[in-house]
């Protein structure tokens, strides 16, 4: 069977390997001219950055693709578990250690915060017990489809849905478990790992705690950009053909059948198509005379983000591999989000990959990969946003750190809402695909196939189950699952 990709971001490469594996004849059309989408890197100045995503989680589901094409996952992608997750900084002072030992964790939130462990423990237990509930039915599986809701597992926790805080949001579940404001604020960062608002989204999100203080947070040797290097290497080895610098421009769509791609004014045959490409665009470019599933696209979007790529000159012990400078007040900070603003004060979050991998940064220098969280592009002054959130954000770290942030700045890149869209072709610059801002949101998404172009199919951050690099390669899975020959 000949199926034909577009686009090799994460999900993209992921679904190749798995069509491949299958023994199908696979070609994926990149508009880039590398692979990667998001998950890729750039050097600056003698610096070198990961483009777009830092934190690595649930690296399982990248060794499994190793795995299934008959490899030893550690010939290929290496990474290394941290014991310290994140270094938190407060303007008051407070410096608050994440260590990723649940039990390391919860005694120095004792120290700091003088908040009795069990609090921090029971929080984490029932992250947990969300995560035992609900991971394999709301990520791992298609729920569009008739099979997935009568599987016994699923019917247990919907019997369980109290338990889940699905009709209530994060923050108020933070604040009945917590109270302490800091914690809760901690607590509450988590729903930007999707994009979303802790004040809207639901408490079911309080899973995601599970992830880095039970499961794990990694770092791959290399870097971030290994992940998609090593999948596309295995792509490769197994015959996966791959064009860059080839948008594709129309998916041929015959008697309601998917059977070709145009690129480059040339038709393309195919058996099967998966697209990778945001399902906005999908649509609105590349199937023009077809009907859309409005209400779908329509859900809202994830948040974007600000990055400043700064060569620094000089080295911060008292700084990791990830860092967050809260803002002084969180709520304040959504209601700005949500109203297409940036806070005077924002989150600021640092990632410093030369503290694990030295050759990233000249000696004595790191390379900041800083980003605050902004709304998506809904057709703000983003020059006139940059600039007012470049000096509050330089003026907060400085402040923090006490230096003068400014003065070692050596050298800089600058990513946006605008430029994440022309770049990745995310629809607004979302980094997420859509908001988990309510409590339907994951049923809404769009299902990894279509439901009236047959031989369609979908994998990526704006389809089911999500953004981030751990869902992008379930939806690559999910794909293959519900994929008929
Ligand atoms: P994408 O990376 O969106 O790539 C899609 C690809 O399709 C692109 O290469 C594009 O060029 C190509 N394409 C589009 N249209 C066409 C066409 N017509 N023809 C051919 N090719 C086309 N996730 C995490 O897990 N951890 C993080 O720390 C994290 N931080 C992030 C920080 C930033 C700044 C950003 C932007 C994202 C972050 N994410 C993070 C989210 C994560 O990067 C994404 O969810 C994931 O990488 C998206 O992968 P994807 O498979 O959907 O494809």
């Amino acid at each position: 069977m000949k199926v034909g990709i577009i686009g090799s971001g994460v999900a993209g490469l992921a679904s190749a390997v798995r069509q491949a594996i299958k023994g199908h004849d696979v070609t994926v059309f990149e508009a880039n001219a590398y692979p990667g989408g998001k998950l890729s890197s750039f050097e600056l100045e003698g610096y070198r950055f990961d483009a777009g995503p830092s934190l690595f989680t649930m690296p399982q589901y990248v060794d499994e693709l190793f795995e299934l094409a008959g490899e030893n996952p550690r010939d290929h992608f290496n990474y290394q578990r941290l014991d310290t997750v994140c270094h938190y900084f407060w303007d008051d002072g407070i410096r608050l250690q994440a260590h990723a030992e649940k039990g390391a964790f919860a005694k120095e939130a004792q120290q700091k915060l003088g908040v009795a462990p069990e609090v921090v423990l029971q929080m984490l237990a029932n992250s947990e017990q969300k995560f035992e509930l609900t991971g394999s039915i709301f990520l791992e599986k298609s729920l569009h489809k008739a099979s997935t809701w009568a599987d016994p597992k699923v019917v247990k926790t919907l019997m369980q849905l109290p338990k889940l805080d699905l009709f209530t949001n994060m923050d108020r579940v933070h604040q009945r478990e917590l109270k302490h404001p800091k914690l809760v604020q901690f607590f509450n960062r988590f729903a930007t790992y999707n994009g979303s608002n802790p004040y809207k989204a639901p408490g079911l999100l309080s899973i995601i705690p599970h992830y880095e203080h039970h499961l794990g947070a990694y770092f791959p040797e290399g870097g971030m950009v290994e992940i998609s290097n090593a999948i596309y290497q295995l792509a490769k080895r197994l015959g996966v053909d791959f064009q860059f610098n080839s948008p594709v421009d129309t998916i041929v769509v015959s008697n309601k059948v998917a059977t070709g791609l145009m690129v480059k004014g040339e038709e393309h045959p195919f058996d099967r198509i998966i697209s990778n490409q945001d399902v906005f665009f999908t649509y609105s470019k590349l199937l023009p005379n077809q009907k859309a599933p409005e209400r779908t696209l329509r859900q809202e979007k994830s948040s974007s983000a600000i990055i400043f790529y700064w060569g620094i000159k000089k080295s911060f012990p008292e700084l990791d591999l990830h860092n967050i400078f809260f803002s002084k007040d969180y709520q304040t900070e959504f209601s700005n989000l949500a109203a297409g603003k940036v806070y005077e004060d924002p989150t600021v979050y640092v990632n410093i990959s030369s503290k694990l991998a030295p050759n990233d940064a000249p000696q004595g220098h790191e390379n900041w990969f800083t980003m605050i969280n902004a709304p998506y592009n809904a057709g703000q002054d983003w020059d006139y946003l940059i600039g007012k959130v470049r000096s509050a954000t330089i003026r907060k770290v400085s402040r923090v750190l006490g230096v003068d942030l400014a003065e070692l700045i050596t050298c800089e890149e600058i990513l946006d809402p605008r430029s994440i869209e022309s770049k990745t072709g995310s629809h607004l610059g979302s980094l997420y695909g859509t908001s988990s801002n309510n409590k339907m949101a994951a049923f809404l998404r769009h299902p990894n196939f279509s439901r009236r172009i047959k031989h369609l199919y979908f994998c990526g951050g704006s389809a089911h189950p999500g953004g981030g690099i751990p869902l992008c390669l379930l939806s690559a899975s999910i794909v293959d699952q519900v994929m008929k020959n």
